[in-house]
């Protein structure tokens, strides 16, 4: 065994076998796997193993097609051929218009990866998979590349092909702790000796967290018992003349694909039941839990009745395993929060359709720090520390429980709310607050106009839709008051935070005392990172003179760890999170000053207190920080308050504002108001796959600088041309939002994609951004939306265009 290597990765499943053959692959060849037992001995040996391509935004589909196109070249590979069906095709199913409606957004979004889904009718699904009945069912998706794979023979041949390029593979070599040094280079200690590297990866399965609390790390990943049976041989599918295709069902909760001459069906049942949470055996290896067909009665019953040829078939194998599940149902493949040189590729519950795709995605981002796709919705650092044992139990049963029923825009599940609350948030419920849950934070959305107030769930435009139009109404014409709970806040202090900053930052950043301003970061290849505001306290009694680093409440790890990295031990620079101790309350409105004149001394005129000032001050007898920035583009304050008197600032502001008739506005209000304004949303709008100038924040950068993170990168970007631009469009329909994913295109041809669309209630159109291919991105260039499977007419419009010259924000 090796002494010392660059990277061990922790786990011989499908996660770690495909991570190790991709790092050779990113030509990185002094690479270990260790494994405690034999290669596939976790999940992946009684894995259904079925690869199929869909995907609810443009990574995961992206990922999918490399996991296909990889096992299709290994499936064909002479000198070590595996068995892949490739190409049985598969349909999900649906029973809803909203359900359908849904699949048609898939099918557009996918469309821009060049995959090619069909959402074809009911007489088509029983066509396609003569099995099935059409009661109850409207219709589905069908996905032609569907298939499924044998996933010991698909590990070994990843291990091979690894082996060939240099990688060392150690089989039972159980990973006993892990010492991390004061050069953030890892011991790996092992039952047959230790490891030096550079780099860990843990890809341990459902033993994640026994290999996490080595690394003083809790994931948020719990496992689930899943079940599935296979049948004796059917006579209708050994007569078809072709294979079944494979079926997913959100109706009754199963799925199914052809298994020799029989069927497989697995089941995702109610009565479902977490596994190993106090705890698994250490001789749980190459084991299954008992069998419970009891727990999976009702689902049955829906399978028997789509596919009565079921009732006939016999019963010959039951499988039930441990299968993992994280707090939002999708993997954690990236760098693992707050530890340097540490990534994982875990909580997997489609891993050996992924598994492919994420190695290959985790490989680049150790290697080359970012992967070719935006990874945000994987990456290990999109919660905060809210994410504990208990809450991720609850959520992972939740989506079990919904496994094939995707979420719908606006939809918040029930399961672990108020994880993350502020005094307030109770009496906005009160006041009839619907919430949106926002990194584990309750945020207002809109208050309701009745306690029993609901929307209904889909891609149109929802019930909602008048509410949200009064609330921008109201902040147009009034005053209105928001929180913003859970806003990352990060506290600089020290003499050398400006310096710190302009290295990180692409543009020139404020740093004269009581400004605010806001700069965008990039990564090493120049690409788009994140964005900030940036604000400059004084010194006085509350502290030094510093810096409040104010970012999007999701942001809180990434940015902390990102900041952090880049930090120089030879200068005087400090970080410390506020984010949990602070909360925003927005007042926003033309009459927005004088509400806060009246609970706030001081002269807060335009003149003493201008557009992007920052002042210490009181509300009431609150400490709060305000800042002249506002998202909505009108006249705002953000006022920033311990969360210990925020209660008494509330009380004080709606004194206040009683005069005014103050009301309160919620996200949904913020976002269209934003997307008027031409502001960006960070993960929306703001991606890794686009650099500053293609996304339009050319004057947030200044190439004279004398360095910043990714700038030689930017420089030779720069000398190509923009390939894609971010455009805003005006859309043709009254019935529904563009929402992100959704393709645009011009003469049949996809041009681009959405990021994020909402009806602006201001200007009374419906509009949406896209990054567009930029030849076709100038002002007033016709193209279409594909909006629920229809192509809707689309021009190409001026970014802002509320209040254009900024006027009110200033006023
Ligand atoms: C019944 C069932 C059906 C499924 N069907 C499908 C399907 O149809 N399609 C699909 O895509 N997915 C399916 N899945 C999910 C899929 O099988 C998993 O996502 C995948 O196998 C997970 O792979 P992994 O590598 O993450 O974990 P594992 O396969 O569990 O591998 C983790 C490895 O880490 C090793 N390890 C743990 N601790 C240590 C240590 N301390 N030191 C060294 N090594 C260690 C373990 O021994 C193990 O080999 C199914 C799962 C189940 C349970």
């Amino acid at each position: 065994m090796k002494s010392r290597t660059k990277v061990v990765v922790i786990g011989g499943g499908i996660a770690g076998c495909s991570t190790l053959y991709h790092l050779t692959q990113e030509g990185w060849s002094d690479v270990v796997l260790v494994e405690r037992n034999e290669l596939t001995s976790g999940t992946t040996w009684h894995s259904a193993a079925q690869v199929t391509n869909f995907g609810m935004n443009q990574t995961m589909v992206g990922l999918k097609s490399h996991s296909i196109n990889l096992y299709k070249e290994l499936s064909e590979d002479p000198e070590y051929p595996i068995n892949y069906h490739h190409g049985d095709g598969g349909i999900r199913l649906a029973n809803t218009e909203a359900q359908m409606d849904g699949y048609r957004h898939f099918a557009s979004m996918a469309k821009g990866m060049d995959v090619n889904f069909e959402v074809i009718d009911a007489n088509e699904c029983a066509k396609r998979h003569p099995l099935i009945s059409k009661n109850n069912l409207l219709g589905g998706l069908w996905d032609p590349s569907d298939g499924d794979i044998d996933p010991a023979q698909l590990c070994q041949a990843l291990a091979r092909r690894a082996r060939k390029a240099g990688a060392e593979v150690y089989r039972n070599t159980p990973v006993t702790a892990l010492t991390q040094r004061s050069d953030d280079t890892w011991t790996v200690h092992t039952e047959h000796g230790d490891i030096d590297c550079d780099i860990i990866v843990n890809a341990c399965g459902y033993r994640v967290n026994e290999v996490g609390s080595m690394m003083g790390v809790h994931h948020p990943v719990t496992s689930m018992e899943h079940q599935y049976f296979l049948t004796e041989d059917i006579p209708e599918i050994k007569s078809a003349g072709h294979r079944m295709p494979l079926l997913r069902c959100p109706i009754s909760d199963y799925y199914c694909r052809q298994e020799k001459n029989g069927l497989l069906l697995g089941f995702y049942e109610q009565d479902c039941k977490t596994w190993g949470m106090d705890g698994i055996d250490p001789n749980f290896v190459n084991a299954l839990c008992p069998d419970d067909l009891d727990r999976v009665t009702d689902v049955l019953e829906g399978a028997f009745d789509r596919m009565p040829a079921l009732m006939e078939a016999g019963i010959h194998t039951v499988v039930n395993g441990p299968i993992t599940y994280t707090i939002d149902g999708a993997p954690l493949v990236g760098a693992i929060p707050g530890k340097q040189n540490a990534f994982c590729i875990i909580g997997l519950r489609a891993g050996l359709g992924e598994g492919g795709g994420h190695g290959w995605l985790l490989a680049q981002q150790i290697v080359h720090g970012e992967a070719c796709y935006d990874t945000w919705c994987i990456d290990p650092r999109r919660f905060a520390g809210h994410t504990n044992v208990e809450l991720t139990a609850l959520k992972a049963i939740e989506d079990y429980q919904n496994e094939f029923r995707f979420h719908f825009p606006h939809e918040h599940r029930p399961a672990g709310r108020n994880a993350k609350t502020t005094p307030l948030t109770p009496i906005f419920a009160e006041q009839g607050a619907e919430f949106t849950v926002v990194n584990g934070w309750e945020r207002v959305e809109y208050i309701k106009p009745t306690k029993d107030f609901k929307t209904t769930l889909g891609f149109k435009f929802d019930e909602a839709f008048d509410l949200i139009a009064r609330e921008v109404k109201n902040v147009q014409e009034n005053v209105g008051l928001c929180e913003v709970n859970g806003f990352n806040r990060i506290e600089i202090t020290g003499s050398d935070r400006h310096n710190f900053l302009d290295r990180i930052f692409c543009g020139n950043i404020k740093k004269q005392t009581g400004k605010v301003g806001l700069g965008y970061f990039l990564n090493h290849h120049g690409m788009l990172k994140g964005e900030a505001t940036i604000a400059n306290l004084p010194q006085s009694d509350r502290g030094p003179a510093r810096v409040w680093y104010g970012s999007a409440a999701a942001s809180e790890y990434h940015d902390m760890d990102w900041l952090r990295q880049h930090l120089n031990p030879v200068e005087d620079v400090q970080l410390r999170s506020l984010t949990n101790d602070l909360t925003i309350l927005v007042l926003a409105g033309p009459n927005a000053r004088k509400v806060l004149s009246a609970c706030s001394r001081g002269d807060w005129s335009k003149d003493a207190f201008p557009w992007l000032s920052l002042r210490e001050c009181f509300i009431g007898i609150a400490p709060a920080t305000v800042m002249g920035v506002s998202f909505s583009g009108e006249l705002a304050y953000e006022i920033h308050i311990p969360n210990a008197s925020l209660y008494a600032a509330y009380l004080a502001i709606q004194k206040a504002g009683i005069e005014f008739d103050i009301k309160l506005f919620g996200a949904r209000a913020v976002d269209t108001m934003r997307l008027e304004k031409g502001f960006l949303h960070w993960k929306a709008d703001i991606l890794t796959e686009f650099d500053p100038f293609e996304t339009g924040l050319n004057k947030f950068v200044n190439m004279n600088k004398n360095e910043f993170i990714g700038k030689e990168a930017l420089k030779s970007r720069q000398s190509e041309k923009c390939l894609n631009k971010l455009v805003s469009l005006e859309i043709d329909t009254k019935d529904a939002p563009a929402h992100g994913g959704a393709t645009v295109s011009i003469d049949n041809k996809v041009v681009g994609t959405i990021t994020s669309g909402d009806w602006g209630h201001r200007i009374n159109k419906n509009i949406a951004y896209a990054f567009i291919k930029s030849e076709y991105s100038t002002i007033g260039t016709e193209t279409f939306v594909d909006i629920l499977g229809e192509k809707i007419s689309a021009k190409i419009i001026e970014s802002c265009p509320y209040d254009p010259n900024f006027d009110i924000i200033k006023s």
